[in-house]
């Protein structure tokens, strides 16, 4: 329990100083970003890191969008592990496995996908966002997974989180939810609403998924076997394409 209320203490204050940074139209210096969350028991996609050079988004052609444009959003990478889990696994490798299939797969389906990262490389939070939104994307959908203590490997499960009040975002992460629970088995934390930085400042509807706990008994298993990643993706993936069938207009 003691760790409970760090999390909702934490989670308070990060939430009050995300409010403010966004409050500033123009920060000179976004002091509030350099902010750092090295701890994964905080709400993590909260974080704000150090601005890094703004690498060139992938280019994004004038033309009349022909389709939809999802952008696929692999969390962490290069010099921020992201969470470390039983077995030493390593958030920003699981999540880049998953991203780099559900691109492929929703490529196969025709539908235009676009990674922040293809690699293990930093990646701040805003180059993440200004990728999307310089490419118009149709949906913002980050990939993450969750950690809390290494003394609560009980604590298992997916969630996904949206924006309040954005319904589009809602139901893309219910559609991603579901097929997530039913592709898997894994325990429901349910969907939930969050302002994390990517989904605040994505001009698109966007979810930011937690695919699983490193730090949980049962989902650090599944999250080390390639098998479950992929049946992952394929849920990520099917949740898309049933939001896409449903809400687009
Ligand atoms: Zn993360």
């Amino acid at each position: 329990m003691k760790f409970h209320w760090q999390f909702v203490g934490l989670f308070g204050l990060i939430w009050l100083q995300a409010a403010v940074v966004i409050a500033q139209p123009s920060p000179s210096s976004p002091a509030g970003e350099t902010m750092t969350a090295p701890n994964h028991s905080v709400p993590e996609g909260m974080e704000f890191v150090p601005t890094v050079p703004v690498p060139s988004p992938q280019p994004t052609n004038l033309l009349p969008q022909q389709g939809p444009i999802v952008v696929v959003d692999p969390g962490h990478g290069g010099s921020d592990p992201g969470a470390v889990g039983i077995g030493g696994i390593y958030e920003k490798d699981i999540v880049l496995d998953i991203s780099l299939q559900v691109a492929s797969l929703l490529e196969n389906q025709g539908i235009q996908a676009i990674l922040t990262r293809q690699t293990d490389m930093d990646l701040g939070l805003q180059p993440r966002v200004e990728i999307a939104n310089r490419a118009r994307a149709t949906l913002f959908v980050s990939i993450h997974a969750n950690a809390i203590s290494m003394s609560r490997p009980e604590v298992n499960g997916i969630e996904t989180f949206h924006v309040a009040g954005n319904r589009e975002g809602q139901r893309l992460a219910e559609h991603i939810q579901q097929h997530l629970l039913a592709n898997t088995g894994m325990r429901d934390r349910g969907v939930k609403r969050a302002r994390f930085y990517v989904l605040v400042r994505t001009a698109m509807p966007a979810v930011l998924v937690e695919v699983g706990f490193v730090t949980g008994q049962e989902d650090a298993i599944r999250l080390s076997d390639p098998a479950t990643r992929t049946q992952m993706a394929r849920a990520i993936v099917q949740g898309i394409l049933d939001y896409l069938a449903n809400n687009q207009p």
